[in-house]
């Protein structure tokens, strides 16, 4: 789960990393009457989930009511690569000595914590990797004993920080740490971490990703998910407790198991085809869960044909098709559907389905089979 920047900020400061307070709006009135309250110069931030919005425009100086008023008309609604900002962030403007970059991640393939620093901030640091590794500091850390306090002076120190300023830096990186553990998160990044001519240290901007399976672990962090920008069927079907991912394309994928329906989606695009979401109805076979899933899945318009695929494992066949006949007249599907059953109690399953004579349901034998048929349905259907 992503965190947009001020409330990443407001983790920031719960474990005493210096961040500058400051207000979420979401009117240009609002961001007026915030920025006067703040005092000027202030600056305003387009709050979505997405890097390098100083470049697109989304983050701007203001020196006075009129220029707040202004940045605050453009920047709201602004598309930033697909992201249209409904919150701005309005914070006193900092001044800036040097831009510094710190990032605490899961690393895992050594199974370890990982501290990056390096003294190339506000630049993209995948750019500072290629360009200058060796301004670019990786230390593992041991995560049973945490960051000690000389191994964070150690990495301020190696990656280049100005010598009045390494015990702050190592303040920071260590906040920085005890926000990436103590709130279970993936990813704590700050980018730029600033030094001011008053040689303080602090996070101008802030990226925080959550473990959402985590997240029952911290109550006070559960109200932080962006429902605005979150895709409303996405948010209903993790309500329901449902694996469901919106993609792009027309078809909807359903099936039993993540691995399968991640299958089904590699042949489906083989097939030619573009999958508009990924939806796992998990081990379950009950009308219920069926039902719901369907629902779902019908709920984005987007989707043309859908292609339910169930190997029956311990999740037997017969009671998949049960399910879904009993679903289904609940719920007519408004659109194909191809089932393509296999694995235990098949036979029986498919001839359920062919009894029950669903409308718009057709029955498919294999993957490949059922994905040309789903491709083919789904073109018919937007001709
Ligand atoms: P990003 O572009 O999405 O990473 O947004 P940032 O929050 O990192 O801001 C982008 C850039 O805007 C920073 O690298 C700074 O150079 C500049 N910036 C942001 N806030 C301030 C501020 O308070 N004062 C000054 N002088 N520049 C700022
Ligand atoms: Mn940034």
């Amino acid at each position: 789960m992503d965190l947009l920047e001020y409330q990443g900020k407001q983790l920031f400061a719960r474990h005493g990393l210096k961040v500058s307070s400051g207000q979420a709006v979401t009117t240009v009135e609002d961001a007026v009457a915030a920025a006067n309250a703040i005092g000027y110069p202030v600056v305003i931030k387009a709050q979505v989930l997405i890097g390098g919005r100083g470049k697109a425009g989304g983050v701007k100086l203001a020196a006075d009511e009129a220029e707040a008023r202004r940045y605050a008309e453009r920047i709201l609604g602004l598309d930033i690569r697909g992201h249209v900002v409904h919150t701005l962030w309005i914070e006193h403007a900092s001044e800036i000595a040097s831009e510094y970059y710190a990032s605490v991640l899961l690393d895992r393939s050594a199974k370890q914590p990982l501290v990056i620093f390096s003294v190339e901030g506000g630049v993209e640091i995948e750019q500072v990797a290629e360009q200058s590794p060796q301004k670019l500091v990786r230390q593992h850390v041991d995560a049973l004993a945490g960051l000690s306090r000389p191994e964070a002076v150690e990495i301020a120190r190696a990656g280049g920080a100005d010598a009045d300023v390494v015990e702050g830096v190592a303040d920071a990186l260590m906040a920085l740490y005890e926000v990436w553990e103590q709130e279970d998160a993936t990813l704590a990044e700050i980018n730029p971490l600033i030094v001011t001519p008053e040689r303080e240290v602090k996070a101008l901007d802030a990226k925080v990703s959550l473990d959402g399976n985590a997240l029952y672990r911290h109550p006070d962090n559960q109200s932080l998910s962006d429902r605005e920008n979150e895709d409303p069927i996405e948010r209903r079907a993790s309500e329901e407790g449902v694996q469901y991912v919106k993609l792009d394309g027309d078809i909807g994928i359903l099936g039993n198991g993540a691995g399968l329906v991640m299958s089904t989606l590699d042949v489906v695009a083989q097939a030619g085809g573009s999958p508009a979401n990924f939806l796992d109805a998990g081990g379950g076979s009950d009308a219920e869960k069926i039902r719901q899933a369907v629902a779902l899945i019908l709920a984005n318009d987007a989707v043309k044909a859908v292609l339910f695929n169930i190997f029956g494992g311990i999740t037997r066949g017969d009671e998949v098709a049960r399910g879904l006949i009993a679903a289904f007249k609940e719920i007519s599907p408004t659109v194909p559907f191809v089932v393509r059953l296999d694995g235990t109690n098949d036979v029986e399953g498919r001839r359920l389905l062919q009894e029950a004579a669903l409308p718009n349901v057709h029955a498919a034998r294999t993957m490949n089979e059922a994905a040309q048929q789903v491709v083919a349905l789904a073109g018919a259907q937007s001709d």
